[in-house]
């Protein structure tokens, strides 16, 4: 089985229809979406439209629950708010209630797709350091749990209660260890390179590859500036930050 694994692609058409097109081309089997499907880009309708064509493996977003009201923007900065409430707006009724009906995680056999962290994934916390992976292993049995949430691609291993990073993006499941993937973003990556991420598990093969492609930014930072939401969200995308 391989699986085809995206997630935050944030309303970035341009990011998701490159990052499929790359896909189309690598026998997936299945795909996986681990949220933030819409937030801060300007193409909310048309990006939730092809992630509910693509898979039924959809799990939901701290961006989504805000979009559709299921989150305190509280929890938001200023502009992340302003983006939340837009999306809010221009969404579609029947895709709102899709984003309203996503589960928080799923498992299937020994992987776990989660958005955020096996921890108390209604939370939203970050798995960014070893630290955070190693509360996220320690609340999950399976042998591997796939994420997103922080934009930064990483991956932490462990066997016997030792803890450790992976530093290859493409690397071979070894047997005994537990693994915890971050499979970067789609649409706004934040670790300086601008490239669109995602990541393929072949089950067979037992190895997982987290992929960049680059896409056509201006296109997409264009749509940010017309549709008035903040001209940060359009800088960024340049910088992978
Ligand atoms: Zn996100």
């Amino acid at each position: 089985m391989r699986y085809g694994i995206i997630s935050d692609i944030h309303s970035n058409l341009e990011a998701l229809e490159k990052v499929l097109s790359e896909l189309e081309r690598e026998s997936i089997d299945r795909y996986v979406c681990l949220g933030d499907i819409v937030g801060y880009a300007a193409n909310p309708n048309e990006c939730v439209e092809l992630v509910r064509n693509l898979t039924d493996l959809v799990i939901a977003g701290n961006h989504d629950h805000a979009a559709v009201g299921l989150t305190d923007l509280g929890f938001f900065n200023p502009e992340a708010a302003k983006a939340a409430l837009w999306t809010g707006e221009n969404l579609k009724e029947e895709n709102a209630d899709y984003l309203r009906g996503l589960e928080l995680a799923l498992t299937l056999e020994d992987i776990v797709f989660v958005h955020s962290s096996p921890f108390h994934p209604e939370r939203w916390y970050y798995v960014l350091s070893l630290n955070d992976a190693i509360r996220a292993f320690l609340s999950f049995k399976e042998m591997i749990c796939f994420l997103g949430h922080s934009h930064v691609p990483a991956t932490f291993t462990t066997r016997a209660e030792r803890y450790g990073i992976v530093e290859q993006p493409s690397f071979k499941i070894e047997k005994e260890y537990r693994y915890v993937v971050n499979v970067g973003s789609v649409g706004q990556p934040r670790d300086y390179d601008p490239r669109a991420c995602y990541a393929i598990y072949d089950t067979g093969e037992q190895a997982v590859g987290i992929k960049r492609v680059a896409y056509l930014i201006e296109a997409a930072q264009k749509k940010i500036k017309k549709v008035g939401l903040p001209e940060f969200f359009a800088k960024r995308l340049e910088l992978g930050a």
